[in-house]
């Protein structure tokens, strides 16, 4: 995991809108063709509507290399409403998305214990949904 794409997850996690939980988290990822992007999670005031970081930056990079993206690496950082680094885990919903588009790419996180990880995205939902072949519909 290079340090460029730990250090853009931590700046972009400081534009992050979490007003209600103030848990300010970034994503940066490279893809395989080498394009870094980004992605900060938005808060609302339903809760259940905001998005994550991850999934962000996985819609910023389909929208511009479209069905071909694969994921090569991300860096997940999260940080408090005063700038002070917190650990954080891809959420398992943000797992699936990720691991659809790299199951081999590397993960980069603080873990709960506040060191920095690095792990193969598919070690992160060993037992992911995969729809399977189920005929003529
Ligand atoms: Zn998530």
């Amino acid at each position: 995991m290079s340090a460029d794409l730990r250090s853009a997850a931590e700046r972009v996690a400081r534009q992050a809108y979490a007003p209600h939980s103030g848990f300010h988290v970034g994503a940066a990822l490279r893809s395989a063709r080498g394009q870094i992007y980004l992605g900060c999670n938005v808060e609302n005031a339903a809760y259940p509507v905001s998005s994550c970081a991850e999934r962000g930056a996985i819609s910023a990079a389909v929208a511009a290399e479209g069905k071909d993206f694969k994921l090569h690496a991300i860096a997940v950082v999260a940080l408090n409403a005063q700038g002070d680094s917190l650990p954080v885990t891809p959420c398992g919903a943000c797992r699936q998305i990720l691991v659809e588009f790299g199951a081999d790419a590397e993960a980069g996180f603080s873990a709960p214990d506040g060191h920095w990880q690095t792990v193969r995205v598919g070690d992160l939902l060993p037992f992911r949904f995969i729809l399977p072949d189920i005929g003529s519909r």
